[in-house]
């Protein structure tokens, strides 16, 4: 290979942009955003080159094939951590894979495995929550799926841990900017999952915009190569985030042009370089001075041509299959599975009873208001459709594909019962950002939000809806314009309308349920806490609609549970369950520190009540496992399907760590009068704490074993157990 061409095999280019210069020219070895008329002409371009050498196409399909008209999109990942179900989430990476390989596309940029911090950032919806236990649990599952039998699985697609590590670490929530975060920190919470899905074989890392102690993470040397590659022996395909090589030039200016920069990604081991065309006369220039040598080139192209080999690209490039996309995109057994992670993915977190709204041969008049009871494309969230990041879906996805809220109930409801429909507000609208339409590397800016204010006659609509009818459903919740990168929002309120809307609708006096259709946690007015029912919904995907129906009138049971905690004011964060110990009081003078609704939180229809939690033996060593039983009653008169949760807390350690942490759970169907023993067990090895040096340690003592249906101790049984000195205190 010549120089350019090795060079060329590190880019990975917008395909909406010039695919001739990028592939003839420029000898690009990936492209990304690829519309599939955009694929087949790159396959083309490739033919005409001297080695022919096939492209590895990339696109997001973070939540189902949903930049593919007409493709499965399934909840958000924070609705699928909503589940707490593994195998649940593994088919849908399954049934995802299977779209997105019949249409060309080889690599996923997903799962994300950030962990949620501060509620403000942009792309809460992207992640699995707050947890790294459970996130790890649901992006392996993910991988598994997405990755199937191996890549010679026709139906197998690369998956990308993302983005590597500690982006989440914001800032007041901005998006991408500088995490102070030290490197205990670091090995505490945030590389966990990702040490965990290295192991496990995800195919790329995907690494992070942000800089850390002034180190941008494309050239940090010591989480890339002393932990990744060296301490976990990771050997797949490093891709940098979007011009983060460029970034390092014109936005951090930690390197004075594009020769020093592409130098540095390259010596620091990135493999796939995304978005940066400067790179391609940047490396070639670095060579020329002397900054890199060729050799620092091979190790990467080499490791791109090797994932291709074993892709078995050059034997069959993988194109669009248009027997495979009338057969897949889109299928029944998708439609049905979509519609299972929809039902389980809301979390109902207040009812007074009202709910469900049963059938007992009443007529009943349903309010159906909000100014997201019919908004289909907000309900399938980010990257999907329209959401901006392509431009070949600019509808967004057919409407005769998703059901809203207010589709739902009209199609199950009793046909006796009278649904009637109010927009009842706005909530926001767009202006231009004074900076200009552009960041200065060309991508567009996004536009200003500006909350509408609440609209009277809309209002008074809604009021009169309500005020008719037996129960009043109200959908509010966040746009696609407050998500997202970029998007970051200062504040976690019901923007617009929304909030005027509660309150009148509270003052008729109709039992109010509301729907929070939120891509994260947001802050509630007291109308809220006060209404009847409140069930929270991250972007629930094509069959929310149905399956937010089906809930509100008892045809299903409510079994998710928040992966996240909402908080009671912005000035609360940071709100997850799992801090370290050690502050002077517990609450602002001003307000409580408790959150609105804590990690785990979540109700059934039924009551279900813990007791007799046991140890087996609860004296043990490092090898041993914590073996535990619990009995879970269902007291109440429906069905409940019950995620029973598992925390440990170690009563004394030697540096400060958090006061206790998810180590397990398992969900169990009760039914109603019924009652479950449940069996647990938690490697003595997984009770670690990461000591002052900075590693994972497991230290002899006290510790107690915290089981519920909950985060809140106050929902939680404790049983003790100790690990005895001796077996323990060894670095794991
Ligand atoms: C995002 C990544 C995404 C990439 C490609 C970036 O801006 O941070 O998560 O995979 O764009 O679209």
């Amino acid at each position: 290979m010549t120089l350019e061409e090795k060079v060329g095999q590190m880019l990975q280019l917008d395909a909406r942009e010039d695919l001739d210069d990028q592939i003839l020219r420029m000898h690009a070895g990936s492209i990304l955003h690829a519309s599939p008329a955009r694929v087949l002409r790159a396959r083309d371009l490739t033919l005409q080159t001297r080695l022919r050498i096939p492209l590895l196409v990339g696109e997001d399909c973070i939540h189902g094939h949903a930049f593919w008209e007409g493709g499965t999109v399934f909840p958000t990942q924070l609705g699928m951590a909503a589940t707490w179900d593994a195998a649940l989430v593994e088919q849908v990476a399954r049934a995802t894979a299977a779209e997105v390989a019949a249409t060309g596309i080889h690599w996923t940029f997903s799962p994300v495995l950030c962990i949620a911090r501060d509620l403000r950032w942009g792309r809460i919806d992207e992640t699995f929550g707050e947890d790294p236990y459970l996130i790890g649990e649901l992006a392996s599952a993910m991988v598994r799926g997405y990755q199937g039998g191996g890549l010679g699985d026709p139906d197998a697609i690369l998956a990308t841990a993302k983005h590597f590590a500690g982006y989440s670490e914001t800032q007041g929530g901005r998006d991408a900017s500088e995490a102070d975060i030290s490197r205990r920190k670091l090995r505490s919470w945030f590389l966990p999952p990702f040490e965990r899905v290295a192991k496990e074989g995800c195919r790329t890392f995907m690494l992070g915009y942000q800089t850390t102690d002034g180190v941008p993470i494309t050239v940090n040397d010591w989480l890339l190569n002393d932990v990744l590659r060296g301490e976990w022996g990771y050997t797949g395909t490093l891709i940098t985030d979007w011009d983060n090589v460029g970034r390092m030039v014109w936005e951090q200016k930690v390197q004075p042009d594009y020769a020093h920069a592409a130098a540095a990604a390259v010596k620091a081991g990135n493999d796939m370089v995304m978005t940066t065309p400067g790179f391609f006369h940047g490396a070639l220039l670095a060579i020329e001075r002397g900054l890199m040598a060729e050799r620092d080139l091979d190790r990467a192209v080499s490791r791109i041509l090797r994932l291709k080999f074993e892709f078995g690209l050059f034997e069959n490039p993988r194109l669009p299959d248009a027997e495979r996309i009338e057969t897949v995109i889109g299928r029944p057994e998708h439609v049905a599975l979509n519609l299972e992670t929809a039902r389980r993915s809301l979390v109902l977190l207040q009812n007074d009873g009202t709910l469900p709204l049963g059938d007992d041969g009443t007529p009943r008049r349903i309010a159906v208001v909000g100014p997201l009871a019919d908004d289909a494309q907000t309900q399938l969230g980010d990257w999907a459709g329209s959401s901006g990041q392509v431009d070949w879906l600019p509808d967004g996805q057919p409407r005769e594909l998703i059901t809203t809220v207010l589709d739902g109930l009209r199609a199950h409801a009793p046909s006796t019962w009278d649904i009637a429909h109010a927009r009842g507000a706005d909530i926001l609208t767009l202006e231009e950002d004074p900076e200009g339409a552009f960041f200065p590397d060309g991508q567009p800016r996004p536009q200003i939000v500006v909350p509408v204010a609440p609209d009277a006659a809309l209002i008074a609509e809604a009021v009169a809806a309500a005020a008719d009818a037996d129960y009043v459903v109200a959908v509010v919740g966040d746009r696609v314009e407050l998500v997202g990168e970029g998007r970051s929002t200062a504040t976690l309120e019901l923007l617009g309308g929304q909030n005027a809307l509660l309150e009148a609708l509270a003052a008729t006096g109709t039992p109010l349920i509301v729907v929070l259709l939120a891509s994260k946690p947001l802050v509630l007015p007291q109308s809220v806490t006060d209404a009847a029912a409140l069930v929270w919904t991250a972007n629930p995907g094509m069959q929310g609609g149905r399956a937010i129906a089906e809930l509100l009138l008892g045809l299903i049971e409510p079994s998710g549970r928040l992966p996240i905690s909402f908080a009671r004011h912005v000035g609360q964060q940071p709100t997850y369950y799992n801090q370290v110990r050690g502050q002077h009081g517990s609450r602002y003078a001003d307000l409580t520190q408790a959150p609105a609704h804590a990690f785990g939180d979540g109700l059934s229809y039924t009551r279900v009540e813990y007791s007799d939690l046991r140890i087996a033996e609860p004296v043990l060593g490092e090898a041993d496992t914590v073996r535990a039983t619990v009995t879970v009653r269902n007291t109440g008169s429906r069905p409940a399907r019950e995620v029973v949760q598992a925390y440990v807390r170690d009563s004394v350690t030697s540096v400060s760590w958090a006061d206790k942490e998810l180590k397990g759970f398992t969900v169990v169907d009760v039914e109603q009068g019924a009652q479950a023993t449940v069996e647990l067990a938690i490697a003595v090895a997984d009770c670690t704490i990461v000591d002052a040096q900075g590693n994972r340690v497991v230290e002899a003592g006290e510790f107690e074993l915290l089981v519920g249906p909950s985060s809140r101790d106050e929902t939680l049984l404790s049983a003790s157990f100790t690990v005895s000195a001796g077996d323990a205190e060894s670095a794991v």
